[in-house]
């Protein structure tokens, strides 16, 4: 292999990162070198990681493999001890042309091999200007990165550190430039993206961002959030809601579960009315608008009945795109020292939430055959519609924007034909 090759896990905030790695490492003249930016979420993804790399390492015997994002800041150690591991960088530190200028030689120690700060002292998110996310038709935008809330079973606060975002003007530069080079879906993203703005003089919000970047560039034709806290929408988010059709009809929401009690153990800012009200608030502005949730299943004390909040909340709120994570107690977290259940009752649980979501997905497909769409065709022949379902879209061009009229589904994506010469 010649060159830098990227290999990404997790959330769009690292697949935006990737690009950033990229250019920074091709900026310092990085050669033959591959690195593997990792999530720290689950042990699933940590193990996933620790599978690619050895792999990686058989497949490229000369490369140097350099390790960085959230498992590499929360668990340095782990990969510094790899034979496999040439560098392991933090979060920081992965985002600069100088790391990869001043990487350590080969066949050093452990400790020599690290690369990693305290992230909980970083204080500013310095803006990174990308030309293309590599793969994707629609261009994910970082706008802001770590996060002050603990929720007891998150570790990424300890990955990331604290909130802090991207100044206004650099986010309206970034969309502006990858809107030139013909995107026409911005999607934007952080860890806690409804805190945008909290530290930045002025106090702007979310909705304040996502409002001036469609009055500054009338070019963009879609803008989508990745995925946010129902109870930080803040009164500018509503109005685009409610008024503007180029914001995108399709939230994904951080849920995580349907029971009080077990909302105040993971220390959620929000209670199952809550979450209930507001998504009938934004149903009744935009009545087109599909849900997507963030729901964890088989948290330590959950009972059958507090179990059975979580699935009635998904089926109650009528979530469209249920993700569904088993729960992975993490290392330093408050949820790993609380009583932990059965690894097979967690696994049992997740499969059930899981099913819940696929009749709840099966139903919204049902509501929209027999409707007219428009679709962002992506690279693999499929497409987004507005309110985030997938179309298979053979023989459409990726980027191109279509309406279509849908026929049918096959129970995950839906089916189309063209409507008449609506193409675009
Ligand atoms: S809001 Fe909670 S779940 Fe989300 S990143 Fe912060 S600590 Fe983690």
């Amino acid at each position: 292999m010649s060159g830098v090759e990227v290999i990404t896990f997790g959330c769009r905030l690292n697949t935006y990162e990737s690009e950033v790695m990229r250019a920074e490492a091709e900026k310092a003249g990085l050669n033959n070198a591959i690195l593997v930016n990792t999530c720290a979420v689950t042990g699933e993804a940590v193990r996933q990681a620790r599978q690619a790399i050895r792999r990686v390492r058989r497949d490229n015997p000369h490369a140097r493999i350099i390790v960085t994002g959230c498992a590499a800041q929360t668990e340095k150690q782990t990969f510094a001890e790899m034979a496999e591991v040439d560098a392991v960088l933090g979060n920081e530190e992965k985002l600069t042309s100088a790391s990869y200028r001043s990487l350590p030689d080969f066949g050093v120690s452990a400790e020599e091999k690290l690369r990693v700060n305290d992230i909980m002292s970083v204080r500013h998110t310095a803006p990174q200007m990308v030309k293309h996310i590599d793969g994707h038709v629609r261009a994910f935008i970082q706008v802001q990165n770590g996060c002050d809330h603990r929720c007891t079973f998150c570790i990424i606060p300890y990955g990331r550190g604290n909130s802090r975002s991207v100044p206004m003007g650099a986010v309206v530069n970034q969309a502006r430039n990858l809107v030139e080079g013909g995107y026409r879906e911005i999607v934007l993203t952080g860890v806690d993206a409804t805190s945008y703005g909290g530290d930045l003089p002025g106090e702007p919000t979310l909705g304040l961002l996502a409002k001036t970047l469609l009055k500054q560039i009338p070019e963009i034709r879609r803008l989508r959030l990745s995925s946010i806290d129902s109870i930080e929408a803040d009164a500018h988010l509503m109005d685009l809601i409610a008024e503007e059709p180029r914001f995108m009809p399709h939230l994904h929401l951080s849920l995580q579960h349907g029971d009080d009690m077990i909302l105040k153990r993971m220390k959620r800012r929000h209670s199952r009315a809550e979450a209930i009200r507001f998504i009938e608030d934004v149903r009744r502005l935009r009545p087109e608008m599909s849900f997507g949730a963030d729901m964890i299943a088989g948290f330590p004390t959950e009972t059958d009945e507090m179990f059975d909040n979580a699935v009635s909340l998904a089926e109650e709120a009528g979530i469209a795109h249920l993700h569904v994570f088993p729960y992975s107690p993490r290392p330093g977290t408050p949820a790993a020292r609380m009583p932990q259940l059965d690894r097979a009752l967690i696994k049992e649980r997740a499969a059930r939430l899981r099913s819940a979501g696929q009749r709840l997905h099966r139903s919204h497909l049902d509501s929209m055959v027999g409707t007219r769409q428009w679709l962002l065709v992506e690279n693999n022949g499929l497409a987004h519609t507005e309110n985030f379902t997938l179309v298979a879209a053979p023989g459409l061009r990726p980027r191109d924007l279509v309406q279509v009229a849908i026929t049918s589904h096959n129970g995950k994506h839906l089916d189309m034909q063209l409507a008449a010469a609506d193409a675009v």
